[in-house]
């Protein structure tokens, strides 16, 4: 099968596995991990952060920052599409007591004028309060979009005069980077605290890494343990992670141009509408008769090429580690046969 559907479907390659089967571990809850804390220190140091606290998912991740944030009351703001509000179960509600503001954005992202329009005066006793700002680079939903850096800079720089902590959701952050060139420090000096996905793109089997202040990963730790993501000898895991930031970080690009061409495939088909314009490792097709949908994704999998619905008349196919040069010739002869 060759596997669109995720960049999360891939495997560990034998040179991740034999770095996992050699990692030196110990308990992690003690500290005591130095595999653990190696990712955490590198992870932090790459983004020019002081801390790293490695996490069970990006899930994880995510809500354990939006916990040191925000207060129950407090209201997060953040696209109407972002993976912290729909894709996480309800978690910014459940674990967190906040409430959501919801930007419809473009393609995911948010501007510096949807932040200053939705900060509510915290002089206003029926209002709650903001206190955080959430965005996510590259977008999921956005299919793969990636932002301005001069937006993100703009909306760092508004939410430092507002003392409003500004936290990215970067499952693909190193989609983004790779992408726009932008040198991680500078990048990661613009927020408060930033998510990273190691089981994405990057291709490690489990984890995601949060980094931030000493004081901000230090209160993370005890939200963590609380969500019970105390891990014990998990350095097995994070081998996989450091593996993939010190090896499967370049390599993105090969995504990002197999990308480009099932985009460039995709919109010569005359059943296809339109194509949401590649940036990243994401493509969604539009299709002209909304209702073939199923009968596209079936046709792919009866040829072995996997793919996901992404809305009504929407497909997504997503590249990875794991799509090789030969799976693309294969796929782009299964789409050219694809008869509706
Ligand atoms: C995948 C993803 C996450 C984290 O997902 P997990 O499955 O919990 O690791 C967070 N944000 C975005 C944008 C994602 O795509």
């Amino acid at each position: 099968m060759i596997d669109f559907r995720s960049d999360t479907v891939t495997k560990p390659s034998s040179g991740m596995l034999e770095a996992m089967m050699k990692a030196p571990v110990g308990d992690d809850v003690f500290h005591e991990d130095p595999t653990v804390n190696e990712l955490e220190q590198f992870t932090a140091k790459m983004f020019g952060k002081e801390a790293g606290l490695f996490c069970a998912s990006g899930t994880q991740t995510n809500q354990v920052a939006i916990n040191v944030h925000v207060r129950p009351g407090g209201e997060v703001i953040t696209n109407v599409d972002s993976h912290v509000y729909k894709y996480e179960g309800g978690g910014i509600a459940r674990n967190s007591g906040a409430s959501v503001r919801l930007i419809e954005g473009n393609r995911g992202r948010l501007t510096v004028g949807d932040v200053s329009k939705w900060i509510n005066n915290p002089e206003d006793v029926h209002l709650p309060l903001t206190q955080l700002v959430s965005l996510e680079d590259t977008s999921n939903r956005g299919g793969g979009a990636i932002y301005d850096f001069e937006e993100i800079k703009r909306i760092s720089k508004f939410c430092k005069e507002n003392a409003l902590p500004l936290h990215l959701d970067g499952a693909r952050v190193m989609n983004a980077l790779i992408e726009n060139g932008v040198d991680p420090k500078e990048y990661g000096a613009q927020f408060d605290s930033i998510s990273i996905c190691l089981s994405k793109g990057l291709g490690a089997p489990v984890g995601s890494v949060l980094i931030g202040s000493k004081d901000f990963i230090y209160r993370s730790r005890r939200v963590r343990k609380a969500f019970g993501g105390g891990m014990r000898q998990a350095g097995i895991i994070a081998a996989g992670g450091l593996y993939a930031l010190k090896n499967n970080v370049i390599r993105l690009r090969e995504d990002h141009s197999n990308a480009r061409v099932l985009e460039y495939t995709l919109k010569k088909l005359e059943w296809v509408n339109d194509i949401i314009p590649v940036e990243t490792n994401i493509v969604v097709a539009i299709l002209k008769d909304a209702s073939k949908r199923d009968k596209v994704i079936n046709q792919l999998e009866e040829n072995n090429v996997k793919i996901m619905a992404f809305g009504p008349g929407m497909l997504r196919f997503v590249t990875h580690l794991d799509i090789s040069s030969s799976d693309m010739d294969q796929t782009i002869e299964v789409l050219k046969k694809i008869e509706l």
